[in-house]
């Protein structure tokens, strides 16, 4: 299935919840979830009941949407999460989080994932002193993430880090401003996802 690039505030409208795919504009008035309630299309105001799969499969939509993953690199995370110890569904978070234009992203290197990913894919990050441009790589423990010596007199990067610069850095990652080194010092856990995903929803649609 092809990326999705249309709208992306279409999405949030679907979902009925920010997913916050726009940066600066998502914690602003201007953003279309506030202003307009309903979902996108003709019949966007026409109250639907959801059934159980119509419910889990949108709970799986939205997750997939705020980490931007397409329909089967999704199925595959979810496969690794079963085959992982643990609770499957904070296995899927866990690896969701572990993505590489989302630690960017959570970084305050990215104003939104989206670009997050594009950076990444521009090649301004290291790993271990390697350079990296895979957006879905998946960091481990004791990984070290770099901004390339090159990339941090761009214009773009100086602009994101000082609009980022009063960001919350998730307790797994260890941040040095300074230096702008960081460092994966645990497992992403699900009480260090602040998204509103529920995730056993999502088990059971990939359990039928
Ligand atoms: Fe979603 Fe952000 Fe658009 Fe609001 S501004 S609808 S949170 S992408």
């Amino acid at each position: 299935m092809a990326r999705y690039t249309g709208a992306v505030c279409r999405l949030c409208r679907r979902e009925g919840c920010k997913l916050y795919l726009k940066g600066d504009r998502c914690y602003s008035d201007k953003c279309s979830v506030k202003n307009r309630e309903y979902a996108p299309g003709q019949h966007g105001k026409a109250r639907k009941k959801l059934s159980n799969y119509g419910i889990q499969l949108r709970e799986k939509q939205k997750a997939r949407r705020y980490y931007g993953v397409l329909e089967g690199q999704f199925a595959h995370y979810f496969e690794m999460a079963e085959k992982r110890e643990g609770i499957t569904g904070e296995n899927l978070l866990s690896i969701l989080e572990s993505r590489f234009d989302n630690v960017i992203y959570r970084l305050g290197f990215g104003m939104s994932r989206a670009e997050a990913r594009q950076l990444v894919r521009h090649g301004h990050f290291t790993v271990n002193g390697k350079k990296v441009n895979i957006p879905s790589y998946l960091l481990s423990v004791g990984d070290v993430i770099t901004i390339k010596e090159k990339s941090r007199s761009s214009e773009k990067i100086k602009a994101v880090l000082e609009s980022t610069s009063g960001k919350a850095i998730p307790k797994w990652l260890d941040l040095n401003r300074d230096t702008l080194e960081a460092k994966v010092i645990a497992v992403p856990a699900k009480e260090d996802v602040d998204l509103d995903i529920a995730e056993h929803l999502i088990v059971e649609l990939y359990s039928k």
